[in-house]
């Protein structure tokens, strides 16, 4: 008999989980993405138990037509791209059309959707990948997702979870970059039902920077504003008062997506350097406006990378632009009062 056999499909759901979904920040990210790629406006994130035995997230956005509720719970469905040449052209942050499947692949799934064309809404349980019941259900328009028991039937993945408190920390980061990456919708966050975090939604980036911070921070920002060769550079850097100890406070966007990214990360810092004193990291929300054709998002499962296919020229312009926000500064005038 062989010795290689091919698993079967339990099995692989399950492997294929674990690369996207690691912990509730996970499946956090996983949902409010998806909200997000179905405009919405309003999205309110909810965890208990640091999110192992209970998140929902619900959305007043496009809302999934009762023919494709199941459908979206298939693995490798999607409606966000069709064909290989899609994959080059990116515009939302979805495209793999596994999230859904891997969340439900290891946990107790509830969705209640509706879109605007239809009067009556659809409600779906599906547990450990199986769908237990489809029913019609009354519901406003958009989607609500209640995601309970994570890891029930892969007892291995949660014992590797950390604490409650711990995980509640990795979703608490997790919504902190949403917020801060889409400044035009409003996030509500709840943990173990008290208020972390609530932002206006009203297009403007520092309103979320102080609502997430603090207003005591607006002072000593600067703001960053940059364009060249089509890559628009903008956002917000703190100065010398604002230096931190570590890197916690360092976010980066490129596209509307959260990412790390070595290269521009030591554009911004070897220019903060130079403005401030001590061995202190930048507090800095940076975000990169870039031609989708030339950068590659696809290197990361879970996407948290970017590639650049030049990236001398985006740490030159990322550069100039961290460069020209502290010279504006500098070059204001002295103005000197005579009594
Ligand atoms: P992907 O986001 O990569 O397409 P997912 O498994 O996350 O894959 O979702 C599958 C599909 O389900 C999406 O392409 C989308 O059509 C639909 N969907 C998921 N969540 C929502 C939501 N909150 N609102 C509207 N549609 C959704
Ligand atoms: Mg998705």
């Amino acid at each position: 008999m062989s010795k290689i056999r091919i698993l079967d499909d339990d099995v692989i759901s399950k492997i294929a989980a674990g690369e996207v979904i690691e912990r509730p920040a996970s499946v956090v990210k996983e949902l409010v993405e998806n909200s997000i790629d179905a405009n919405s406006t309003n999205i309110n994130i909810e965890i208990e138990n640091g999110g192992i035995t209970y998140i929902k997230v619900s959305d007043d956005g496009s809302g999934i037509e009762k023919d494709d509720v199941e459908i979206a719970f298939l693995r490798h469905t999607t409606s966000k791209i069709q064909n290989e040449n899609d994959l080059y052209n990116i515009k939302t942050l979805g495209f793999r059309g596994e999230a859904l499947a891997s969340i439900a692949a290891v946990s107790k799934v509830e969705m209640i959707t509706k879109t605007n064309k239809d009067i009556i809404g659809t409600r779906i349980l599906v547990e450990g990948g199986e769908i237990i019941e489809k029913t019609e259900c009354g519901s406003p328009n958009g989607t609500t997702i209640v995601v309970r028991e994570l890891f029930f039937n892969t007892p291995v993945r949660l014992k590797f979870l950390k604490t409650p408190s711990r995980e509640a920390m990795y979703v608490t980061e997790t919504v902190q970059n949403l917020a801060l990456s889409n400044e035009n919708i409003s996030f509500k966050y709840k943990n173990n039902g008290k208020l972390v975090l609530a932002t206006k939604g009203d297009g403007i980036l520092l309103n979320v920077i102080i609502s997430l911070f603090g207003k005591q921070v607006k002072d000593n920002l600067l703001e960053v504003l940059y364009e060249e060769d089509c890559i628009k550079v903008r956002g917000y850097i703190g100065n010398n008062a604002l230096g931190k100890s570590n890197r916690n406070f360092e976010f980066l966007f490129v596209n509307g997506r959260y990412v790390k990214n070595k290269i521009i990360n030591s554009a911004i810092e070897n220019v903060y350097k130079s403005y401030s004193t001590g061995d202190k990291f930048p507090f800095y929300v940076i975000k990169l406006e870039i031609d989708p054709q030339i950068i590659d998002v696809n290197v990361h499962p879970t996407k948290a990378e970017v590639k650049f296919q030049n990236e001398q020229q985006v740490y030159k312009i990322v550069y100039k632009a961290i460069q020209n926000a502290f010279q504006t500064i500098n070059t204001i005038p002295q103005i000197t009062f005579t009594p």
